[in-house]
């Protein structure tokens, strides 16, 4: 009997064992399978004001496939701020490029209005590049978030002086007015110049001979830039693609933030044809992202809004179920919780649903997780 009991206890421990190492066998496997592909890049893209109904205007007034189905994972945020259950896009881009929820027209800076490190700042101490783009002007408050730590966002001169001293290595957008145009005469161009950045006020260029020494900065008007209703033409995913161009040659990495401003302007305005032509060109530079991304491996894409604009709605049109009528409740931001949309290396973290300070989280995991040093 005693010898019995001994016999099912050391079966029991050998068992055990086995079924230990076993488990810890695995737990390598997928570790050592998990981490094989790096997250090398990340780019995030920005729909402003861009809720569901928003993103499902590219399947009915888009003409070619809607590039938001090429995502394998999809995810929600929750996007109140720290002062106000509807957020703004100043603190809602603080989350994303901070961490930290704060308060609405904060701009890098916590509830006390101290200054909170981004993820910029971060990234750029392990050698990665980085970048923004925003069919606003580049200190609009979803831009200015990579780069500044204001307490308002309306304080535009203090946000592009605080460029200049910036970690930011290519920009393209709206805003020379604020660089040249100043109350306090100083020429923040000329001080970009002085800090290695090559500055073209006029166009993006036509060839692609790029100087790699140079940093690259694009002030294509004097505040936001056209609506793609007056002609704004491809310039959110040429910018797009050039960024990636100059980016993609840092070896160590880079992160890019592209911002589609004006969804959320054509929401203000409840303006159905503003905002759907502004979603589409959005989608558009979407499928740009995603061609690069599908044949560089290492980059992650994620796209996601800071808020929705308008209260948007696909309705119906006079009980006639076959009219889409676009419908508005509201000329300002909603509480609705809004997409996320990721591909690539690490996206698997997206999915369900979580507060947009975890954006933040899940890129600063993926990008320090491969730069331990
Ligand atoms: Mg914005
Ligand atoms: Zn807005």
């Amino acid at each position: 009997m005693k010898f019995c009991f001994k016999s099912i206890f050391f079966l029991i421990c050998c068992a055990s064992i086995l079924v230990s190492c076993n488990t810890k066998k695995e737990v390598t496997l997928i570790g050592k399978k998990k981490s094989a592909i790096k997250t090398k890049n990340i780019i995030l893209l920005v729909g402003d004001g861009m809720g569901l109904s928003q993103v499902s205007a590219s399947q009915f007034y888009h003409n070619s496939k809607s590039n938001f189905e090429r995502f394998p994972v999809i995810g929600l945020i929750k996007t109140s701020s720290a002062s106000e259950l509807i957020t703004d896009s100043a603190s809602s881009s603080t989350a994303f490029a901070s961490g930290i929820k704060t308060y609405n027209g904060a701009l890098g800076v916590n509830t006390d209005t101290l200054a909170v490190k981004n993820i910029v700042e971060e990234v750029s101490n392990i050698g990665i590049s980085t970048g923004i783009i925003s069919t606003s002007s580049i200190t609009h408050a979803t831009p200015a978030a990579f780069y500044t730590h204001t307490k308002k966002r309306s304080m535009a001169e203090d946000i592009a002086s605080q460029l200049v001293n910036s970690e930011i290595d290519f920009f393209a957008g709206g805003g020379s007015d604020y660089f040249n145009n100043r109350d306090d005469n100083r020429d923040l161009i000329l001080e970009l110049e002085e800090k290695n950045f090559i500055i073209n006020l006029n166009s993006l260029p036509t060839e692609m001979k790029i100087d790699f020494s140079k940093k690259q900065g694009y002030l294509l008007a004097p505040k936001g830039l056209p609506k793609m209703l007056e002609g704004r033409g491809t310039f959110l995913s040429d910018a797009t693609t050039l960024a990636l161009e100059y980016l993609s040659n840092n070896e160590n990495g880079f992160f890019l933030m592209i911002e589609g401003a004006q969804i959320d302007w054509g929401g203000h305005d409840n303006d159905a044809d503003y905002l759907i032509s502004e979603l589409i060109d959005f989608d558009n530079t979407i499928g740009a992202v995603l061609d690069f991304a599908e044949s560089n491996k290492e980059t992650l894409v994620i796209v996601t809004a800071d808020h929705e604009t308008g209260g948007f709605t696909l309705g119906q049109d006079n009980g006639n179920y076959n009219k889409i009528k676009p419908v508005f409740s509201t000329t300002g931001h909603s509480a609705t919780m809004v997409p996320v949309f990721a591909s690539g290396p690490g996206a698997g973290l997206f999915g369900s649903i979580y507060e947009n300070t975890a954006i933040y989280d899940k890129m600063k995991f993926l990008f320090f997780k491969n730069n331990k040093n």
